[in-house]
């Protein structure tokens, strides 16, 4: 499964995904079907991902919002090394929810599962909620900068940050600094009309991002052509993210990984 699509270039997939969540940014957000599928025999563990979502929403040391996991399966000589990009399964039943303050995680009518910086605060907020995830998905952000006394903070941390659409100025010592941070499948970006970072940096076209509720788009047509598994789908969590696994020595991979869920 090199390639989950006809499609020769990846150049052509973000394309058409880029046409696929146009369309769907033209219906009511309640219609949208938001979901993230990843093809893990793509990835080579570069990281480009992980540096692109930082980059993008202004994460300071200690929080990472994707991370990429390496999991070795079978037994010499056949053996596997898998590598697994994780992030926010954007939960249609999320643990997390329930486990935060009255209003301080939602679930949006497009799916994705956001947080209120102003209300999940505090490290025992944090400890409850990442507890609760099954998925590992918070970071506690403990107001900490890369470049401080280096000599000079750098413009790059002082920049604000556009999460949830709304201007985050971390040197203020407010929030986010002080919250639990996670992936939100970069809202900000998606409603300004572009892909996630983390889908667009990869060179090797490992993510795919569109409406599952437009049977035209490329995430549906993927996992209409390919087989699929979710993470921990045992706890009936509903992840919106979904991992392509077409043969039985990658679904032995992928269930080594997913098994897994920190
Ligand atoms: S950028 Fe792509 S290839 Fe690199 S680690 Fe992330 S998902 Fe894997
Ligand atoms: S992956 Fe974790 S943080 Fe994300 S919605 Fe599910 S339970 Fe909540």
């Amino acid at each position: 499964m090199s390639t989950p699509t006809p499609m020769s270039t990846r150049g052509e997939e973000l394309g058409r995904m880029r046409e696929d969540l146009r369309r769907a940014l033209k219906k009511p957000a309640e219609q949208r079907h938001w979901a993230m599928v990843i093809n893990t025999k793509r990835c080579t563990a570069c990281y480009a991902c992980v540096v692109a979502c930082m980059a993008e929403n202004g994460s300071p040391p200690g929080v990472a919002y994707r991370r990429v996991g390496e999991v070795e399966s079978g037994e010499y000589p056949q053996v596997a090394r898998t590598f697994m990009p994780v992030n926010c399964m954007q939960c249609d039943n999320p643990p997390c929810m329930k486990a935060a303050p009255a209003g301080a995680i939602t679930k949006r009518p497009d799916g994705i599962v956001a947080v209120d910086y102003d209300k999940l605060k505090g490290k025992d907020v944090f400890e409850r909620v990442s507890k609760a995830c099954p998925y590992g998905a918070f970071s506690y952000d403990d107001g900490r900068f890369y470049t401080k006394e280096t000599p000079a903070l750098q413009a790059y941390e002082k920049a604000p940050t556009y999460e949830y659409g709304k201007p985050w100025v971390r040197t203020n010592g407010k929030p986010p600094v002080g919250t639990a941070r996670k992936c939100h499948f970069c809202v900000q970006r998606l409603e300004a009309g572009m892909l996630p970072a983390c889908v667009t940096t990869c060179d090797g076209g490992v993510s795919f991002f569109g409406d599952l509720n437009d049977a035209e788009s490329l995430v549906s047509k993927l996992l209409r052509a390919h087989g699929s598994m979710t993470m921990q789908a045992a706890l009936k969590t509903e992840p919106r993210v979904h991992y392509l696994v077409d043969d039985a020595q990658a679904a032995d991979s992928l269930k080594a990984c997913l098994a897994c869920h920190r």
